[in-house]
Order: C-alpha cells, then structure tokens, then sequence
C-alpha cells in the first residue's frame, strides 16, 4: 500500500489521503510553480500509526526513506552531511485545515556540526545559529514537550544584557550563546542531550505530529468545529526556505482578496529577514503587503500573479504563505482563505461577475449559518462613543462585555452567562475556548493574520489586534491606555469593523443589507421552493421583516402584546375576575388595543398572509412572582402606616397566584385549553383581528388574516374553537358590513396532533409545526431544565448530535411532522403546511421541511435572510 508521496504525484482533489496542505503543495508543484521540493506521509499512515499502538510501521517506515532518498538526490544534498546539511521542515496536515492546531517544525537536520556547515555555506554565521536556535525551540516545544516560554526567558535575558529590543538586533555570537542556553535547559529538562542524529530527530518530529492529532487543541477544534475525530494527518517534509537569509530575504501570509471586507486586492503582512511564523505570532508588527511593491518590485510583481493564478485555479480566494530567500520568491502554502460573512457574500457575488462561478456555485459558497454575523447589530452612529484606543480592524461587528484577561476567566465567565471581552498581549491555540466564551477580543499584539484574527473570522466574532496602545498588565488584571486604567470587570465596547476600543457599554443598531448581500439573496429567491416568512409580533418587526424578504408572519404571538406596561394592569384584572361578568369588563378594555395591534400588523404585512396564534401562555405568567408578593405583602404588613385597602387587594392578587401556580405550566392551563375554559378571552381576540381586518379592508388596505389554534391535541379542541372564530367572525362582518377573507388553522405541537392529523385536518385550512413545543413534548424535555443541567452534557458526549432545539430531530420529531404531512394531505390535498419553531431559521431544518412537502419556513425577522439563502441551497 502506497503511503507516502512525492509533491509532484498528487493533486488538490487529493485532500482525503494528503491533507490540505499536502494536496495543495502538490497542486502548485504540478502547476509548476515555485515550490520546494518534498513528499507527504498519507494520513492512511496516521490511522496505521493508532492502529498499529502509536508506532510507525516498518512497511511505512521504509517508504519514508526512500522518499527522502529521492528528495536527497533531487536537491543534492544529505541529511546530516555537515559539509552541506539537507534542511527540512516538518508540518503536518489534515483534511480540514485546523489553523495552528498542530505544530510545524523547520529547520531540522540542524545540529552542533551541520549547524557550521550551514554557516560557511552562507557565508553567514548569525543566520545559521538563528537557525538552529528556532530549531531546538520547535522540536523541543513539540517534540520533548518542553514549554516555549522557558526558551523566551533565556531569549529575553540575553537580549537585555546585550541592551537590544529586536531579535534582528542580536550577533552571530549571541544567539551561539542562546543556542548552548537552550541546549542546557534541554539537558535539565528532559535528562537527556539534544538529539543530534538528523535521522532520530525526523523520526521523532513524524511521531509527534501524528500524535498531535490528539491533542487536547486539535480535540477541542475539531468538536467546535465538527470534524471527525478519526481523519487523521497527514506529515509533510519539505525542503527548507529562508528567509532569514538577510534583507533581500522575508517572510509572508497573503490573500488573494481581503478576508475582512471581501474587496478584490491583495491583501497580508510580510516581515523582512524573518522565517515561518513570525508573521503570525506577532514578535515584531509586520508591514502590510502593498509595501513590498516598494521593498522587492520583481518579487511583488511575480507574487501578484501568482496569486492570481492560484485564484482561477482554485475559483476562490486563496490565503497563501510565502517565502523570500535570496530574492527568489517560494510558495508554501494555498488553501482556501477563511472570511468574514461579510467577505464570503461579495466574494462569492463579484466572482460570478467575473464569471468565474455559477450563481448556483455562488449560492452554495456562503453557509447561511455564518450570515447572522451580518445581521448583528451595529453600534448606533449616533452615540456617544469615548474611544481609548485604535488597533487593526481584524473582524467586524461590534460587542460589549466586561474585560477579562485570560481564557479560564472568560470561559467560566461565560458560562455564568456575562458578557466579557477577551483582553490579550497576543493568543495562542490554548486560548480558544476562553475565544469562544467571549462576545470579542482585543490584542495588543500581532497582525491582522495573527491567530487571534484568523481565529475570530473564522468564529464570526468581532476582534481587534495589533493595538498597541493597550499595556496590558496580566498580574495586575489591569490595562493601562495612556492616563487611564481598565480593570478586570470594567465594561467596555469593541468596534471590529474600524479597530476602535470603547469605554463602557455602547448602544448597539439594526443592520442593513450591503448591495451583495441582496444580490445574492435575489439569486436565492430565483430558485428555492419554498417561501420565508417571519415570527413578529408588532409592526416594527414585521416591517423589518418585510425589508429583509419575508413573504408573511408565520407566527405572531399575541400574548407579547398584553405584556406592554400599560395594558398589564388590566390584563391582571381580566384574570383576577371572579365572575365571566367581570371578565368581559376587563376584556372589553383590551379589545380596542388588540385591534390596534392588529390594524398595525396586519397593514404592516399589506397584500400577505399574517398568521395570528390565539392566546398561549398560562394566565400566570401574566401575573407577580408568588415569593415576591409574599414578602411585598409581609412588609406591607408589618408597616404600621400601611393602607388596609391595599393590604387586601394584594392578599386577593396572592391568593390568586397561588390558585394559578401550576405542577407543570408546560403541561398545563394553556393553548387552546384557556379558550375551552374562558371562551370569552378568544372571542375577544378573534373579533379584535377581525375588527382590525375589516376596518382595514374598508380603507383599500389588503389584508390576510390567519387564526391560528395553539396546542391543539384533540380533534374536538379545534372543532369548538372554529365554531367560535367561524361565529364571531360572521357577526362582525354584519356589524361592520364588511366581507373579508381568513383562514383558520392549528399548531401541531403535541405528538397528538401529530398522530391525528387526518381527524385534526378535516377541521384545519392549515398547519403550522410548533417545533419548540413539539420537541419538548416528543423528547418529555422541558427546555428550560434540559438546556440548563444535562442537554449540554448530552451534545458534548454525543448522546445527542444536536441540540434538539436548535437543530431539527428529524428521525424523531421530523417524523411526527413527516406523519402531519402525510396524514394531513390523505384528508385535505390542499391543506397548507408551515414551521414557526426556531428551527425554521436553521439550514439543515429547513431543508428537512423543503423535502418533506412544507409551504413555508417562519422564523425570526433577522434570520429570514439566512433562511432564504439556505432554502435555495435545499433546492440545488
Ligand atoms: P500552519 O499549518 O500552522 O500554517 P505550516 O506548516 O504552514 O503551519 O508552517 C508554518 C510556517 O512555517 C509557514 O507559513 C512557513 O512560513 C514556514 N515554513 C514551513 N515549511 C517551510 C519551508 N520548507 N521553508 C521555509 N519556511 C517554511
Ligand atoms: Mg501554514
Ligand atoms: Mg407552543
């Protein structure tokens, strides 16, 4: 079995057996770019290495070094010849790619002998022990497990006894003294020499990337990010590059286009006399890559078109790593270029213009998951914004939190469900999920390629970089910007989109859809099947709703407009009511604000359907906390000036909670079983909608009421409540003389409905699925308990794929709907079908629903664009 393979025989489709980077090395070796030369370990060999009890087998083994024979003879050199040493990096690759994930390794084949051959070579002593001294750091940090931050330490010491600031500052001599620095703390580290025999040190750094598949990082990577954990990488042993060589040598990270905005022009950082990742882990703030124009012309010329090539051939932005050495220019790396939401939207929209993709390509390009990064909101222009610093715009959007200064802080945090920004010199892969927790971060250090923006870009949340202003005091928990000082907890506000640092918490606004965005949307309107409407409960959202493209309200709870401050004294009187007779009083009050409501909904949503479920909530809800009142009425008691009027109007309002309190509110008096028992209160409602229509009506305005029947488990529910919407809507049309038309219909939210849906249909012009009700009741999970104390636990352990309540369960709840659908459709063919739950904002949910025959997706005003978006992905 073929395991190993040279540059020159694969190819990018490759991906699954070389890894992205090994596949994309290859690409560019056979599209006869500049390359160094070098082979991939398959990651076939990764999975042989588990399988085999974590060893390399002597079958691969074998493969390893004949493929490094031929590299030998290609490049004339040997590994370990001191008279002129072959020179490798080691970098490992996935599938995926996994940004800093797993470590690279360069400049191996370096040792106390081949490190002088390296210096006569180049004539150059200061490079070659520069060299070896990244060398024994990278293997030692990677391979021997020895911390990194020890060898800072001895790096910053000799640095400031020779008085300088810059790595580049230091003499051949002084990094020979950081070299045999490093050796000796090796020595105390790992009782043990540096191993100096080229062959060890490649066996050992192959070892270790493949063990690096399983490292706590890479784990935690792949669960966010839903890789397999069996994929296994791939290795990589290239020829070394340098750019360290002097000032006609460098280092870079570029983009085809930039990854922030998506405008079409090249887009990085390079650092002069530098290698590998100093770019990335901004030791020194690089220079943008428009200023290699002027540093290397030739070099910046050729890199352009490069990259332009790469990006015709791969038909996507490319994020390309490169290296200067001697002033030839060397390609290490292409893959395709993580972006902003922002950035994929017009990437993918400007190159159908250019006609490298197909509108359906374009579609398909951007995952509707990461859109709502656009649909965030903006910090209100209008504010008043006090800004303390300025860093790199790295990733848009804007947050507020309070400031924390390390990653175990910001997670725990987090979790308690605080707003914190993530405060940092620089990040590193352990400071992921301190990333995750956060709402933003800031770092004083690094670029706009620095780990902590490609990391945020990739999260899609708002980050800043490189703002040196910020002195940052870890020990202190505290940041110093010129005279003033934030402290741990302090609130401030991040604006990725310009790079400023605000103090305190900043107003936050609506978005709006950039020209792209809504050509993209357009294209997705031209081709999907099924329509988008929004969940809105009054005429500001649903106008908000009309804008981003919703088709209609497919939900509007009408329970949220007996919440408004001024209406909650009445809607308490109506359930304090002893008698029907004094209900009605209270009830006839409401009527004229519900029609309100509605006139505005309903013109809001001029010419399209509006779907309004009857009251759901327990009365309850409606009404003071029981514990609160009790110690409310105590202290009213114990005050001697206490009106006794008073006294007694809150021993009845208790007396009252308590009757309402309920075992189980989710199970309990609520939906349709409030309409059965107080038929007035939906009567109300009913005439207020149909008042509202007429009155409309009246005016010209097309209006097209939907009455909708919440947790309907039984047949004969629905057959009481449409003879009471069917009654009451006859005598208002006499009333009023007018003619309109409705429609009445149910949720099927209780696995009831579902299993009676031919029985429940007969009476139903429509159905709509309650999927977070549906999923409580299917899975006997009450939301609010499971998410909080195990649902977690299940999704982290794969109990569950999913969190039911964001994702669809379609083998267990999308049966119930497949059933409704089925059953529903034998009795009534026409009978329309739709979704409110949440899911009707999420991809993979609504592709279930475009499948299984449903007529629309109702979902929240700000997802509907994302739900159009994956609607024409469900059809293509
Ligand atoms: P990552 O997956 O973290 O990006 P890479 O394997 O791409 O790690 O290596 C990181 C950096 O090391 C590269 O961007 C490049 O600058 C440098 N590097 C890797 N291999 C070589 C090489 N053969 N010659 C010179 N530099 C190299
Ligand atoms: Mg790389
Ligand atoms: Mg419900």
């Amino acid at each position: 079995k073929k395991y190993v393979y040279m540059f020159k025989e694969g190819h990018a489709d490759m991906k699954d057996v070389l890894g992205g980077k090994g596949a994309n090395l290859a690409e560019m070796t056979r599209a006869g770019l500049p390359v160094p030369p070098g082979f991939t370990i398959a990651t076939d060999a990764c999975r042989e290495f588990y399988r085999a009890g974590e060893t390399v087998t002597t079958e691969i083994q074998q493969q390893i070094d004949q493929a490094l024979a031929e590299l030998e003879e290609k490049v004339g050199k040997k590994l370990g010849d001191p008279a002129d040493p072959l020179l490798v990096s080691v970098r490992s690759g996935a599938k995926f790619s996994m940004p800093g994930m797993m470590d690279t390794i360069l400049n191996l084949g370096l040792n106390d002998a081949t490190v002088q051959g390296l210096a006569e070579l180049s004539g150059n002593d200061r490079f070659a022990y520069d060299c070896y001294r990244r060398f024994i750091q990278m293997f030692s940090d990677v391979v021997l497990g020895v911390d990194h931050y020890h060898f800072e330490n001895i790096l910053d010491q000799v640095k400031e006894t020779r008085g300088v600031k810059l790595d580049t500052d230091l003499q051949a001599e002084d990094w020979k003294e950081v070299v045999s620095r490093y050796k000796e703390l090796v020595r105390k580290e790992t009782r043990a020499e540096f191993p100096q025999d080229p062959k060890v040190q490649l066996d050992k750094a192959v070892h270790a990337v493949f063990k690096s598949w399983n490292n706590q990082r890479a784990q935690v990577y792949r669960r966010i990010n839903k890789i397999p954990d069996d994929l296994g990488t791939a290795v990589n042993i290239q020829i070394m590059v340098f750019g360290n060589l002097g000032d006609d040598s460098g280092t870079g990270v570029a983009f085809t286009r930039n990854p922030s905005t998506g405008e079409n022009e090249l887009y990085g950082e390079f650092l002069i006399n530098a290698q590998g990742e100093d770019v990335v882990a901004g030791i020194r703030t690089p220079q943008p890559i428009s200023a290699l124009k002027d540093v290397m012309p030739g070099i910046y010329q050729q890199f352009k078109e490069i990259a332009h090539r790469l990006e015709s051939r791969y038909k996507d932005m490319q994020d390309i790593e490169f290296t200067v050495e001697r002033g030839k220019l060397y390609m290490l790396q292409t893959r395709n270029g993580k972006r902003t939401a922002q950035a994929a939207v017009k990437v993918a929209v400007d190159m159908v213009k250019e006609g490298l993709i197909s509108k359906e390509e374009a579609l398909l390009r951007v995952d509707p998951n990461i859109l709502d990064q656009l649909l965030f909101r903006r910090i209100d222009p209008a504010a008043q914004l006090e800004v303390v610093a300025k860093g790199l715009p790295a990733s848009p959007g804007a947050a507020s939190g309070i400031v924390v200064f390390d990653a175990d802080t910001a997670d725990k945090l987090g979790h308690e469900g605080k707003k914190v920004i993530l405060v940092r010199p620089e990040t590193t892969p352990e400071d992921i999920h301190g990333m995750v927790a956060a709402q933003g971060i800031v770092t004083s250090r690094g670029g706009m390629t620095s780990h902590a923006a490609v990391v945020a870009r990739g999260m899609g949340k708002p980050c800043i970089c490189g703002c040196e202003a910020l002195r940052i005091d870890l020990r202190a928990k505290q940041v110093t910007v010129e005279d003033k000082v934030i402290k741990e907890g302090d609130w401030i506000s991040i604006d990725g989109g310009t790079g400023r640092v605000l103090l305190g918490e900043v107003p936050l606004i609506d978005p709006v859809l950039s020209a792209e965005f809504k050509q993209l949307l357009d294209w997705a309107d031209e081709i999907r099947k099924i329509d988008v409407r929004a969940n809105a409960d009054n005429p500001e959202d649903a106008a908000k709703a009309r804008e981003f493209g919703a088709q209609g309200i497919g939900l509007c709870r009408t329970e949220h407009m007996f919440m408004a401050l001024d209406r909650v004294p009445i809607v308490q009187e109506m359930i304090l009511a002893e008698t029907e007779e004094e209900r009605r009083i209270a009830l006839d009050k409401l009527l004229p604000m519900q029609q309100g409501d509605f006139e505005g909904i309903l013109s809001a949503m001029e010419g399209l359907p509006v779907t309004i479920r009857l009251l759901d909530p327990p009365l309850h809800e409606f009404l003071p906390n029981f514990e609160e009142l009790l110690v409310e009425l105590t202290k009213l008691r114990m005050s001697p000036d206490s009106d006794p009027v008073l006294i007694r109007e809150k021993e009845a309002l208790l007396r009252k909670v308590r009757a309402l309190q309920e075992f189980n509110p989710m199970l309990g008096h609520r939906g349709c079983r409030l309409g059965m028992t107080f038929p007035e209160i939906y009567e109300m409602q009913v005439v207020a909608i149909f008042r509202a229509a007429a009155n409309l009506k009246q005016k010209g305005i097309d209006v097209h009421p939907e009455v909708m029947i919440p947790l309907v488990g039984h047949v004969n529910e629905l057959r009481i409540m449409r003879e009471l919407v069917v009654e009451k809507a006859n005598e208002v049309m006499e009333e009023t003389g007018q003619a309109f038309e409705y429609t009445i219909g149910t949720m099927i939210e209780i696995p009831r409905a579902a299993l009676t849906a031919g029985e429940i249909a007969t009476e139903a012009d429509f159905f709509s699925f309650g999927t977070n009700d549906l999923t409580q009741t299917t899975f006997g999970f009450s939301r609010d308990d499971a998410e909080g104390k195990f649902l977690h636990q299940y999704v982290q352990h794969k109990v569950l794929p999913d969190n039911p309540f964001i994702v669809l369960d379609q083998s267990g709840v999308g049966k119930l709907i497949q059933m409704a659908e089925q059953l529903g459709r034998s009795v009534k063919p026409g009978l329309k079908l739709g979704i409110c739950g949440e899911h009707g904002g999420e991809k993979s949910s609504i592709e279930f629903c475009y499948k299984n025959g449903l007529n629309y997706v109702s979902c929240s005003p700000f997802r509907v664009p994302i739900a159009r978006l994956a609607a024409a992905q469900a059809t293509l």
